[in-house]
Formats: structure tokens, C-alpha cells, sequence
């Protein structure tokens, strides 16, 4: 079409996005499908987040804020690190999800051809993002028995002239792991004698976590510093993913060229939400660390039910509400209706025509694999798990 520009064909839609509308457009139709496709909390947001946004409203906290987000606002983000480093207001921006301070983040700092290290398997839009800003994502694949980690190693080995950022996710999405705070200091050993490079750490479900205390690069950053963008936010701890707020804290001179951008294209984020998460932020954790405590109930839930019931492989994850088991030693197999599985989009093919909605991997840069969420009731994982089992029980 003569409308769009060139470089939109480059981009795809993304596909968790795409999977979720199409389960919902089935459901709409009166199909039962169990949806483990969602990359959100099942949970409503809790009331005294709710409350603040009410109360703000009736106060006429109606109106455009600083386009970095109301002070108070980032203040609490500050008071949040406070332990683990000082940041000040100025380090601090308040976007439209974390989704828009990563965009802002690389639309600000890319040259064209400046080259973006990502570990795969990796959440679905960083590739398009990056392209977005000119750059160039390179890929380094991670394998199963490393948990899907990036090694130091395999960082080292990437890392050429052109080299600008490392997008590191932890946990991630879609493996669900985490990384230790050695696997940590080991990428930071390599990042030290690269000042050219920078790391943005997309710690968005650093909240949820079930195996150990909590370890995300900012707390081993010392030495590099200066060249580390945090994002983090409250959609995914505090059930907020429809309020829009996300972080970054980062240089001063990142942030305020973030501004920039942002006050030039979307303004501030909205201001009831804003004022809703100083409340998610500073106010009372518990229903977060119930929550937490639910999520490790069903990731156990769900990893027994793949592993024993259906036979499935998967690596058990530590953090994040997602498994990624794999599929690919049924790749030649046949389904009943004669369809011969060569790829994860047709081992989920098969699944969502089982009524069991997944994400194949290779929407997530790992072919051979595929995602599941477990951010959804007992009752669908129990219901999803015996129709996986039925429907692997049935391929030949
Ligand atoms: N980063 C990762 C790894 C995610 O999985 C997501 C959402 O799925 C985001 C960032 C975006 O978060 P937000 O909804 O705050 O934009």
C-alpha cells in the first residue's frame, strides 16, 4: 500500500498479542478453549490500588503531570531501590508500561546499524523494537542446559565494535528463569572491559520469584553503573498491566533524552495511574506477596501435571509466571486428522485445535519449544494439562 512507509513490513505484529485476540475471538463464538497463552496475573488489581486511583479522581488529579511522571511517583521508585542503590527523581522516568520505556530507551540511544544483544528465548518485541530504531538485534541463542541463560562466554564471543546495548531479562519471558547472582557478576566481569556497551535489564517480574532472594543485575552493577538502564513497573506485580506504568532508572542524561522523546510523542502517562501505582509502590505488600506465594503453588502445579502427566521435558523455572517445555521430539509424528508435525507452530496448531491455547517458541527466537502461562485457575491448568496429555497420547 503507498501509504506505508518502507520500513513498517519489516516489523511483525507481535505474536502473543495476535494468539491472545484469536483465543478470545474463539471464546466469543461460545468455543472452550483453556487459555494458557496470557501473559498477565489472573488477579484483579488489588483495592487499595483501585482506591488511590478513585481518590484521585475525585481530587481532580485529572491533568497532564511532568512528562517524566508526578514526583511523588518518583520518589517511591527511588524509595523502592533505596537498598539496593541511590537514585535520585532526575534517574527516574514514568512511561506507558515498561513496553515504552524499552522503546524509548533504544529510539533514543540507536544509530542506525548499532548492534543490540539479546538472549533467546526472549520476549516477543525486542527484535521489533530494536528495528524500529534502526538498530540491528543479534541473536545469541541459549540452550536448555543452561537453563536458557546467556553465558559469559557467549556474550564475549558477540560482542563486536557495533556492539551498544545487552537487553538482559530476568526472570525471563518465556523460560520463566532467573539468574543467579554468580551467572550475574559473570556477564558484568565481561561488561567491564567493554565501556562502549551498555546493559538495559528488563527486571519487569523481578517481584515474582519462588526459588531464591531475589538477585537482579542493578545489585552486582556497581563497577558499570553508569551504563545500566533498569526497567521495571507494576504490570506484572501488582495485577496493573491495564493502567500502563512502567519504569526506567537510569543516567540522568538517558532519561532526560527518554523525556524528550516521550514529551514529543506521548506526554506523561495517565495521571490516575500514576497515582495508583505510588500506591501499588509505597503502600502495603502483602497482597503482593499472597499473590507471589499463589504463583509458586501453580508453577508447581502446572510442572508436575507437564512433566508427569503429559511426559513432557521442561527445565523448572524459578521466577515469572511462564514453563517453556519442549516439543520437538514429536516433530514426524502424525495427529489424527493425518497432519505430520515438522515446527512448534504446528505441535500449537494441533494443541489449539485440542481447545488448549499456547505460544510456540519460535515466536520467541527458540524453535522446538513453546510457552506456557500458568496465570490462570486451577481448574483450566488441571483441564488444560489432561487435554495436552489426550492430545499427545493421540499422535502417531
Ligand atoms: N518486558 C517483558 C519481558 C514482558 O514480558 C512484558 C510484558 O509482557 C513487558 C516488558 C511489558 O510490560 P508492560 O505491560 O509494563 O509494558
Amino acid at each position: 500500500m503507498a501509504i506505508l512507509a518502507s520500513y513498517i513490513h519489516t516489523i511483525k505484529p507481535s505474536i502473543t498479542l495476535s494468539l491472545a485476540n484469536k483465543a478470545r475471538e474463539l471464546k466469543s463464538q461460545g468455543i472452550e478453549l483453556y487459555d494458557l497463552s496470557i501473559g498477565e496475573p489472573d488477579f484483579d488489581t488489588f483495592d487499595n490500588i483501585k482506591d488511590a486511583a478513585i481518590n484521585a479522581i475525585n481530587q481532580g488529579k485529572t491533568k497532564y503531570t511532568d512528562v517524566k511522571g508526578v514526583l511523588q511517583l518518583r520518589e517511591a521508585v527511588c524509595a523502592h531501590y533505596e537498598s539496593r542503590h541511590k537514585f535520585s527523581p532526575d534517574n527516574v522516568i514514568i512511561s506507558a508500561g515498561a513496553k515504552q520505556s524499552i522503546y524509548n530507551a533504544f529510539m533514543v540511544t540507536l544509530n542506525e546499524g548499532d548492534e543490540v544483544l539479546i538472549a533467546s528465548p526472549y520476549w516477543v518485541s525486542y527484535p521489533d523494537m530494536i528495528k524500529l530504531a534502526r538498530g540491528v538485534p543479534v541473536v545469541i541463542s541459549c540452550d536448555e542446559k543452561d537453563n536458557f541463560k546467556l553465558t559469559s562466554e557467549k556474550l564475549e564471543r558477540n560482542i563486536t565494535s557495533k556492539t551498544k546495548w545487552l537487553l538482559l531479562n530476568s526472570p525471563n519471558n518465556p523460560s520463566g528463569m532467573r539468574y543467579t547472582k554468580t551467572e550475574l557478576q559473570q556477564l558484568v566481569n565481561v561488561l567491564e572491559k567493554y565501556p562502549n556497551v551498555y546493559v538495559l535489564s528488563d527486571d519487569i517480574y523481578e517481584d515474582l520469584c519462588y526459588d531464591d532472594s531475589g538477585i537482579s543485575l542493578i545489585d552486582v552493577a556497581d563497577t558499570i553503573i553508569d551504563r545500566v538502564l533498569v526497567i521495571n513497573g507494576v504490570s506484572k506485580s501488582y495485577s496493573m498491566t491495564g493502567w500502563r506504568i512502567g519504569y526506567a532508572l537510569g543516567s540522568s542524561e538517558l532519561i532526560k533524552a527518554m523525556a524528550i522523546l516521550q514529551s514529543q510523542s506521548t506526554s506523561n502517562p495517565c495521571s490516575i495511574s500514576q497515582y495508583a501505582a505510588i500506591e501499588a509502590l509505597s503502600g502495603t505488600q502483602e497482597h503482593m506477596k499472597k499473590s507471589v506465594e499463589q504463583f509458586k503453588n501453580k508453577r508447581d502445579l502446572m510442572y508436575n501435571l507437564l512433566t508427569q502427566d503429559c511426559g513432557l521435558s521442561c527445565a523448572k523455572p524459578n521466577g515469572a509466571f511462564y514453563l517453556f517445555p519442549k516439543c520437538s521430539e514429536f516433530f514426524g509424528k502424525r495427529t489424527p486428522s493425518g497432519i505430520i508435525l515438522r515446527s512448534d507452530e504446528d505441535f500449537c496448531g494441533y494443541l489449539l485445535n485440542e481447545s488448549v491455547v499456547t505460544v510456540p517458541g519460535s515466536g520467541f527466537g527458540t524453535n522446538g519449544y513453546f510457552r506456557i502461562s500458568y496465570a490462570t485457575s486451577e481448574e483450566i491448568l488441571r483441564g488444560a494439562a489432561m487435554k495436552i496429555a489426550e492430545a499427545i497420547s493421540k499422535l502417531s
